[in-house]
């Protein structure tokens, strides 16, 4: 079967200079006049086949691409000429997933990463080093707290964590002149607290620096940052989006609303040579590409943490039915929310669907359609019974993960978040006796039945 040969992304940035990388060219690769809906982009964005090419997406899996000159190879080198040449940088697969994420987040250029860790650490990177500063709500992923509260740490970037429901004046009291982003989560895992995006948003922009939002629970379904002011959004893929537990991945995607150039001094590595990249300033040579030209260019080729073609592959096939799993999943977990908050056995419950939840309003702002199919609860008797009530679940498996089609449950405290002290879980808002209980697609009634004869 005849292949066709798939054209890197080029960016002409001026007549006699071109230079392509790993990045989305959006208009290439969507093929769409930009006012299709979301259940159409999760469909068909990013590979549009032509006459006899594969319906389904190819799997490039290929370390490396062929030439027939080394001058030719040279030139790649050189960026003179456009070309995918190494899978660290560019994959067609990788680029055709990345361009469907970018779509339906409505950015305008996006990369994937191996894994969710690598996106939140890449976003952060990309503008921080040695010396620079971030502020970070504190009700994150326990695994991103880890990276702020230890490694960044490590490396000379320092993070105050802050609550992202104190007073905008409190928030802004964390800022300093070396600070360089604002980092939140739409909704917090495990604690399903509801970021306040435009307040985030201002906050950040008026200290001149970009909110970046990791947006995996809601996913683009139930929640687009962008349109709320965040610039750049995260994602562990291996929640939602893949759908099925299958491949751990991670995606970055750039809004291209963020003037790197307004605030130059501060956005050295975007908007000054780069010594590694022929002296290129990426602002200027790359324009709304650059935060992600950068990471890609710069990140990758030096950390790695791409994705296996087949993992990206296995990722769009997941995204093909992620318009249509992500309401079942809200539909079953507001079920299940509702039977638990009418049980006298539990304790409390943390839903933003629930009236009455503090997060209610935030919710209904920011997540209209629903929010996730992730709720939290603790059970009358503290600890020692959350742990027994999760031990006699049946259909609900323990497991560690989140966010896949089959029910599933944790003790963030005994698991996920096990490293964190009393102190740093209560901050990230992890109870003692909190279980997160991730509501599949299953029918709701067969998994409420399971937590009656759990709790009984
Ligand atoms: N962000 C959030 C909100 C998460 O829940 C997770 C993992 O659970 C991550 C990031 C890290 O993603 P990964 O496990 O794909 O590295």
């Amino acid at each position: 079967m005849k292949m066709r040969k798939i054209e890197p992304k080029i960016i002409v940035n001026s007549a006699e200079s071109r230079y392509f990388c790993g990045f989305v060219d959006l208009k290439n690769r969507i093929d769409m006049d930009g006012k299709r809906k979301l259940g159409t982009l999760c469909v068909q964005a990013g590979w549009s086949p032509k006459k006899g090419e594969p319906r389904v997406l190819p799997i490039y899996q290929s370390t490396t691409f062929k030439y027939e000159t080394s001058e030719q190879m040279a030139r790649l080198f050189d960026l003179e000429e456009s070309g995918y040449f190494y899978t660290r940088l560019q994959n067609p697969t990788n680029d055709a997933v990345a361009a469907k994420i970018t779509a339906l987040e409505g950015g305008v250029a996006g990369m994937l990463t191996s894994s969710g860790q690598a996106a939140s650490f890449f976003s952060v990177l990309n503008l921080c080093s040695a010396g620079d500063h971030v502020v970070s709500t504190s009700a994150i992923y326990g695994g991103t707290y880890n990276l702020f509260g230890v490694t960044l740490p490590k490396m000379g970037i320092e993070v105050t964590f802050i609550d992202q429901d104190a007073p905008q004046e409190e928030i802004a009291a964390a800022f300093r002149p070396n600070t360089k982003a604002l980092f939140g989560e739409t909704l917090a895992n495990p604690g399903l607290a509801v970021l306040d995006i435009e307040k985030m948003a201002h906050i950040a922009h008026q200290h001149g620096v970009p909110l970046i939002v990791d947006n995996t629970f809601a996913t683009p379904i139930n929640c687009r940052p962008f349109e709320w002011g965040a610039d750049i959004v995260t994602h562990s893929t291996t929640k939602y989006m893949d759908g099925h537990a299958t491949s751990v991945g991670g995606a970055i995607v750039d809004s291209g609303n963020f003037d790197w150039e307004a605030y130059a001094d501060k956005f050295p590595g975007l908007t000054q040579p780069d010594p590694s990249y022929h002296g290129l300033a990426y602002t200027k040579a790359f324009g709304k590409q650059a935060y992600i030209m950068k990471a890609t260019a710069q990140l990758m080729r030096d950390l790695g943490s791409i994705p296996s073609p087949h993992n990206a592959f296995l990722l769009n096939i997941g995204l093909e039915t992620l318009h249509l799993r992500m309401p079942r999943h809200c539909a079953n977990a507001q079920k299940v929310a509702e039977f638990l908050s009418q049980d006298d056995r539990v304790a409390w419950v943390h839903y933003c669907g629930l009236k009455g939840d503090k997060y209610y309003d935030l919710g209904q702002k920011y997540l209209p359609n629903g929010s996730c199919g992730v709720l939290s609860f603790g059970l009358k008797g503290g600890r020692e019974v959350s742990i027994r009530f999760m031990d006699r679940l049946k259909l609900a498996a323990i497991v560690t993960h989140v966010a896949d089609a089959c029910t599933s449950v944790l003790h963030p405290a005994s698991h996920t978040h096990r490293q964190l002290s009393d102190e740093q879980l209560i901050e990230a808002g992890v109870a003692p006796d909190l279980i997160r209980f991730s509501v599949g697609i299953e029918d709701a009634e067969d998994i409420i039945a399971d937590i009656q004869q759990a709790l009984a």
